[in-house]
């Protein structure tokens, strides 16, 4: 079983067996004591040691060169592990780097690990600026060592692709392994540590307690991932993107999951846009089989990128509108899907009380010339409706249109679009945390207009507060959200989730976390 541990770095042993003891209650395996966040560095450990269980600690003093808060020389810092660790913990980890340094050290350390139970020695290693050169030979190095109870090894990832070396990493050490990425492309290899059959993994007590970048809290872990309910077996679906940290789609796909009993995990995947980067990242889990990578969405800058990376493997929708927001992978590679164009359609439709067919000889004006406006475009010209597209970079606009047969007005003159009988807005203007900027002046927008925007975070954009406040009837980009997101489900699993359900999940984590939703 792979642990969950939750890192307790604070500023004093009072503090720390509250924290630990709240975390044990809440549902963590192991609590990591770090002794070099203490104020005091010389404070008495007996607090902890009577405050928290030895048989559920890890306990560790960690050294500036490897992001810790000790202040004094490698000796001491030894010395009080050492007297720490004598009064009690299921585990000690220390530096590999120091542990190499030199011999006195070794003996001391493993002494002391040895004291009461054997094997309860964590070698480990951490690398706050980068990927250490050769990973592998350094995690088998650390595994050379007798006696262990595990090996760790943690670097800021450099991209995506980490995670994947990472999960190779645990799966071929010689001894129980952690391997983790720190950083926000990193938190594949955190979430699906149970999954490759890691020794642990490590997590916050709670926000503002993270002991390193991209660590998840203890309540994202358990709730939001299901922690527990991760297993070889689990599917692994996510969204590829860049930023990704404000996407509903991990609360809603995970709640999703969880309500159709399906062992699967959804995961904010923060992908580069470096050239190669999506490629590779995608190649990899094909690879992979035992990841059980099953598919992905796919949003900001990559949808066009995902077209050609499927080549002919796209469906002929996605490949009218040059973009695919749905992965779905099928052997060693995968098929694309637009699942945006429908669910902008479905969206207007419902709201207009109309037939797709009745948008024939409807003005409708678009702002924006991206991935969202090709989907958007695509389904309003199917349907004969007539198009004036407006975008800041006028040659984009040209180029869709020109696609698609739509007429073009330049940016500058774009109040004019307020006086279409349907606008929708599908540029990024008044995406979060942007919630006060609006494509739009308020005056510019007629009360006749059905006024649609495709951003939905927040729910309720500036956009949609000033076509309220004009008399607009509107459309909010939720809506469209829910149906593309409902479509995905069904590509996936072939099972159609309720889209109530779907929006309460996504207006709950829009809502709660204020509108810069957690990734
Ligand atoms: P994209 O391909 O990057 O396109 C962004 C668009 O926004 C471009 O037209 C860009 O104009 C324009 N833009 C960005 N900043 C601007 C500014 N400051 N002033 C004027 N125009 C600006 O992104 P996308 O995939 O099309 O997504 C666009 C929006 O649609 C996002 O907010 C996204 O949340 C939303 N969306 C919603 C859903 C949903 O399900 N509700 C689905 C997909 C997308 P230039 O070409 O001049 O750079």
């Amino acid at each position: 079983m792979t642990r969950l541990v939750a890192s307790l770095l604070f500023d004093g042993p009072a503090a720390t067996v509250a924290a630990g003891q709240a975390a044990l209650t809440q549902g963590a395996d192991l609590i990591e004591i770090r002794l070099d966040g203490w104020a005091d560095s010389e404070a008495p450990v007996d607090p902890v040691v009577e405050g928290l269980p030895a048989e559920r600690s890890i306990i560790t003093c960690r050294s500036a060169a490897e992001g810790g808060g000790w202040p004094g020389d490698t000796q001491r810092r030894v010395a009080r592990l050492i007297e720490a660790a004598r009064q009690g913990a299921a585990y000690i980890d220390f530096e590999y780097a120091d542990w190499r340094r030199s011999a006195n050290i070794r003996q001391k350390v493993r002494l002391a690990a040895a004291d009461q139970t054997p094997g309860r020695l964590i070698l480990s290693s951490h690398h706050f600026m980068g990927r250490p050169g050769d990973p592998a030979k350094l995690l088998a190095d650390m595994a050379r060592e007798r006696g262990l109870a595990a090996v760790k090894l943690a670097w800021r990832a450099e991209d995506i692709g980490d995670n994947l070396l990472a999960f190779d990493l645990v799966r071929g050490s010689a001894v129980p392994a952690v391997v983790l990425c720190m950083g926000e492309a990193g938190l594949m290899s955190r979430v699906l540590a149970g999954k490759v059959g890691a020794f642990a993994t490590y997590c916050a007590p709670a926000t503002g307690g993270e002991t390193a970048p991209g660590q998840l809290t203890l309540a994202d872990m358990l709730d939001r991932y299901r922690w527990r309910s991760i297993d070889q077996d689990t599917q692994v679906f996510g969204v590829v993107g860049c930023p990704v940290v404000h996407s509903a789609s991990p609360p809603v796909f995970n709640a999703c999951f969880e309500r159709h009993h399906v062992n699967a995990v959804y995961l904010p995947l923060l992908v580069d846009p470096a050239e190669g980067v999506l490629q590779r990242f995608l190649a990899g889990c094909a690879r992979r089989p035992w990841l059980h990578a099953r598919g992905f969405s796919v949003t900001i800058p990559h949808k066009e990128e995902a077209a050609r990376y499927v080549g002919e493997r796209i469906d002929p929708l996605a490949r009218q509108i040059g973009a695919v927001n749905t992965l779905v992978a099928d052997g060693d590679s995968y098929r694309g899907y637009n699942t945006d164009c429908a669910g902008a359609l479905d969206a207007i439709v419902e709201a207009l009380g109309c037939e797709p067919n009745d948008l024939a000889g409807m003005d409708v004006a678009v702002l924006g010339a991206g991935g969202a406006a090709r989907a958007v475009v695509a389904g309003l010209r199917r349907h004969g409706a007539s198009v004036t597209l407006y975008n800041r970079r006028l040659d984009r606009a040209r180029a869709l249109a020109g696609e698609f047969g739509c007429r073009v007005g330049p940016w500058e003159q774009r109040s004019a679009a307020g006086k279409s009988g349907l606008l929708v807005n599908c540029t990024s203007v008044g995406l979060w945390p942007a919630v006060d900027e609006s494509p739009l002046p308020p005056d510019a927008l007629n009360a006749a207009t059905v006024v649609f925007d495709t951003v939905y975070n927040p729910a309720e954009t500036c956009l949609l507060r000033d076509a309220r406040g004009a008399g607009c009837r509107t459309i909010d980009g939720l809506t469209m959200f829910v149906n593309q997101a409902a479509a995905q489900f069904e590509v996936w699993t072939g099972l159609q989730p309720d889209k109530g359900f779907l929006r309460r999940v996504a207006q709950t984590a829009l809502g709660s976390a204020g509108a810069s939703v957690r990734g």
